[in-house]
């Protein structure tokens, strides 16, 4: 309906102080200002009464114009008036140019003010609308009762103040049409149009801008002297027939109200649905569930849409991210692609913080000189620990192992000696070891190892401590191993510096108490620390594959708690802790700070060195593990591959010059196949070389033998063997497999096999010289020299040269070799003889003849 809004118009009217004109609102925001002319005088007349009310309050107070007016107005004659508002449109339209302006900037702020207005100014509205409604109503009573036609009139006037406008206006033309020449031919236009647009509220207005402002003034003059009856009559009319005046006057705020509401909802409903866009992290490649938890939708949802883009997918099978992408869109979430590496982000990396730390036990490894006892150390402590503190005695070597002091501390060792493994898991990103015992023989000294021993240690900035083993040995120098360390500037205590050292004996068990107790002191130092309440963090120190357990893998946690049931990534497998056993062989449920543990319950066999992790889901262990295993893939096919063809041609080259062996390695444990490969690589020269294709822990398998024909390798198997069929498939391949439990037989093997692809060497050893007296010419033969064997001796199968004033003029071999007339095999040294040269005749005397012998050696790799 086209309700009048009537109070701004209004509003403007008053304070502009120009009548006649009303502005209304529709529905959809639209406004529309119409000159209410017919009221005008007559509203004027009757008012005053009325008048000072409405002055009394503001503009839009004159809004609740006073339907007591009315009254007045209707007896008016119709001529005057529209003779009056001619006049005064006419005035007005001088004013317009100025005033339009005004009225449009005014205007434009009112509609950007109305709506938060609008609800205050209805409630003041209704609240002076009541107060004035008091004072009326009885006159409006009255009125009502005295005149029967005030109604029609009112609604007619009411409802369509334009309408009443277009019949003055016509009425007006015809009585002046000279004097309505421009503004009634606007007026009329105006009037015309107006109950077109007014009524239905619907059509755009087409007008141009000059007839509406004037339309506008006209109204505005109009609201003047009457707006408050013209937009009250607006008022009035349209819910006259309904219901009483107050109850129009609230149904018109309340249609605003609910205008409003309904936009404020929509737009509210927008921002809700706004709010469950979801940014979904989406990888290279995503599981679908996981998709699906990650946008909060039904997994089966999620099936259903992949399946109308023709994709038979289930759940559980992964998918890539421009799928990915497209379902996420579909759903109208918002796809964030995540590089692959930030999978790995889900694992815990937060910092403790100081007050969550508690103390936690050394981890020790035992480095030194092969054989200066650093197995029998460890064999010792344990072996001394066990007995005092376990019933039984049983131990279980799982790699690493823990025992009590005296005092009561706690130290973790590392079963592995040997700088091989700590170097190895250091690269690896592991670094375990807070202590490192330098074992030195005191009848040895300091050797190659343990120098290199010191060097890892002080690479890795792990502070040592100095075993010297072997003191029940009789020819025991300890003092000898102190002085010799100072050249490797490790300075121990008893020269005066800061470096523990401790006289023990493997054998005896002397001096072992004092040498944990020195240890304990060290970590006391150290100040270690782990937060035993986290997603545990830990180091595999060993990893096999074991016949009836699976993979196992021995786990040295460093930092968290470690329990049965988590979920956790290991390199490239991952798991779910399915049983911990200690290094007595005990099963567990957890594993602190420190501790080792065997872990059952993984995916495939890590590596030693690998970082465990305990993650939240096994969808993530999945998805990190899966990560790895393709970022490992692609780093080895990046490294295999050359991709310059520089680089391919150095590779030919390469190739083509050294002569490889391959092999295959098969082993019982990480550690050992490690140390075997490692061994293995360094076999060879720039000639020679071995290349291993593949090593790994368990059973030598069918695979491996495939791997072995397919590339004409043995199989090495240290400590493990072949299975049935594997061995059978060998027998039927030919493929060699060498079963060792000595790693230096092993390497030594190796090494004389790959010796054997050494290119025999030729050495040239000298035989003689002779000198050339003179120079024959023999019919049959040829020249032939007659000569003076000077040293050693000439031999007719050996290779000669002819020097000539210290030059090599020619070589090659003889065609003779004549001692008086007989052909002979040797001529020594000081005698003569005749030598003729195969294919060669340039001879003079006074060359010598050099005589040399060519010998294959055949070499090995030392
Ligand atoms: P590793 O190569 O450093 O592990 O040395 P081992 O522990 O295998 O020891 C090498 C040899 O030294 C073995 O024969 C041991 O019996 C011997 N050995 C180790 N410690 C001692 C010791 O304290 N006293 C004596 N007399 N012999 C020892």
């Amino acid at each position: 309906m086209s309700d009048t809004d009537g109070k701004k118009p209004l509003g403007l009217g008053g304070a502009g102080g120009r009548p006649g004109q009303v502005k209304q609102s529709f529905s959809h925001g639209r406004t529309k200002n119409v000159v209410v002319e017919t009221k005008r005088k007559r509203v004027v007349v009757p008012k005053p009464g009325v008048g000072s009310t409405g002055g009394a309050g503001t503009g839009s107070t004159a809004s609740s114009g006073d339907p007591a007016k009315r009254p007045a107005g209707i007896s008016d004659a119709e001529m005057e008036r529209r003779l009056a508002a001619l006049r005064a449109a006419k005035a007005r339209e001088a004013e317009d140019a100025e005033r339009r302006a005004e009225e449009e900037r005014q205007r434009e702020e009112d509609r950007q003010r109305r709506r938060e207005e609008i609800e205050a100014k209805e409630r003041e509205d209704r609240a002076r609308e009541a107060a004035l409604r008091q004072k009326a109503e009885e006159e409006e009573r009255a009125r009502r009762e005295a005149e029967e036609a005030a109604k029609a009139r009112k609604a007619e006037i009411l409802s369509t103040r334009s309408r009443s406008t277009v019949q003055q206006e016509k009425a007006a033309k015809a009585a002046a049409p000279a004097a309505a020449e421009a503004a009634p031919a606007a007026a009329t236009e105006e009037g015309a149009r107006g109950p077109a647009s007014m009524k239905p509220a619907v059509g755009p207005r087409k007008t141009d801008r000059e007839r509406d402002d004037r339309g506008a003034d006209r109204d505005r003059g109009a609201k003047g002297r009457g707006g408050d009856e013209g937009r009250r009559a607006g008022k009035l009319t349209l819910t006259a027939a309904l219901d009483g005046e107050g109850g129009r006057t609230r149904s018109l705020a309340a249609m605003k109200r609910k205008q409003e509401k309904a936009r404020q909802k929509a737009m509210g409903m927008g921002h809700k649905a706004e709010k469950q866009v979801r940014d979904v992290q989406l990888p290279e490649t995503i599981v679908v569930s996981e998709l699906a938890n990650r946008m909060a939708e039904r997994a089966a949802d999620v099936v259903k849409s992949l399946m109308k883009m023709g994709m038979m997918v289930t759940m559980n099978q992964t998918i890539d991210a421009d799928t990915a992408e497209i379902v996420i869109e579909e759903f109208g979430h918002r796809a964030v692609r995540v590089s692959d590496a930030d999978v790995e982000q889900v694992i815990d990396t937060v910092e403790d913080k100081a007050e969550d730390l508690r103390p936690r036990p050394p981890i020790v490894t035992i480095m030194g000189h092969v054989d200066h006892g650093k197995t029998s150390l460890l064999d010792a402590i344990r072996k001394a620990n066990v007995v005092s503190g376990e019933a039984g005695g049983i131990t279980q070597h799982i790699g690493a192992y823990q025992v009590r002091t005296e005092s009561g501390a706690l130290i973790s060792f590392l079963d592995t000696p040997g700088h091989a493994a700590f170097t190895s898991m250091r690269a690896r990103g592991a670094q375990v070891t807070d202590i490192v015992v330098l074992v030195v023989a005191a009848d040895d000294a300091v050797m190659p190892q343990t120098v290199e021993a010191i060097n890892h240690a002080k690479a890795a900035k792990v502070p040592m401590i100095v075993a010297i083993n072997k003191c029940d040995k009789p020819d025991a120098n300890p003092q000898k191993v102190r002085t010799d360390l100072l050249q490797h500037e490790v300075v121990v205590e008893q020269m005066s510096g800061d470096v523990q050292d401790v006289e023990v004996s493997a054998k005896t068990g002397k001096g072992l108490d004092q040498l944990l107790e020195a240890i304990a002191l060290q970590a006391e130092i150290l100040e270690l620390k782990a937060n035993p309440n986290r997603a545990a963090m830990g180091a595999v120190i060993e990893a096999k594959l074991d016949v009836g357990r699976g993979p196992v893998a021995t786990v040295l946690v460093q930092n968290g708690t470690l329990k049965r049931g988590d979920i956790f990534v290991v390199g490239e497998q991952w798991g779910k802790v399915r049983a911990l056993i200690d290094d007595k062989g005990n099963r567990v449920d957890e594993a602190g700070p420190s501790v080792p543990v065997e872990v059952l319950g993984l995916n495939g066999t890590p590596e030693a060195g690998d970082v465990l992790n305990v993650v939240e889901t096994e969808a993530q262990a999945r998805e990190i593990a899966t990560y790895r295993e393709k970022a490992a893939k692609d780093k080895r096919a990046a490294a295999g591959a050359a991709t310059t063809l520089e680089q391919l041609m150095a590779k030919a080259k390469a190739d083509a010059d050294v002569a490889e062996l391959p092999v295959l390695v098969k082993a019982d444990v990480q550690g050992s196949a490690e140390a075997i490969v490692q061994a293995l690589e360094k076999i060879g020269n720039e000639e020679v070389r071995v290349r291993v294709l593949h090593y790994g822990v368990g059973a030598i398998t069918d695979t491996d033998v495939g791997l072995a024909e397919a590339s004409q390798a043995p199989i090495i198997g240290f400590n493990v063997r072949a299975n049935a069929s594997a061995r059978n498939s060998a027998n039927q391949k030919g493929v060699e497999i060498r079963y060792y439990s000595i790693i230096y037989d092993l390497v030594d093997d190796i090494k004389a096999a790959a010796s054997g692809l050494l290119k025999a060497e030729v050495r040239e050893n000298f035989i003689g010289y002779a000198q050339i007296k003179e120079v024959f010419k023999v019919s049959g033969v040829g020249k032939v020299a007659g000569c003076l064997v000077t040293e050693g001796v000439a031999r007719r199968s050996a290779g000669v040269r002819l020097l000539r004033d210290n030059v090599v003029i020619h070589e090659g071999t003889l065609k003779t070799l004549k001692r008086f007339k007989d052909e002979v095999k040797e001529v020594q040294s000081g005698q003569e003889c005749g030598m003729a040269f195969e294919n060669y005749d340039d001879i003079r005397p006074g060359d010598v003849i050099e005589i040399f012998e060519r010998e294959e050696v055949q070499r090995s790799l030392t």
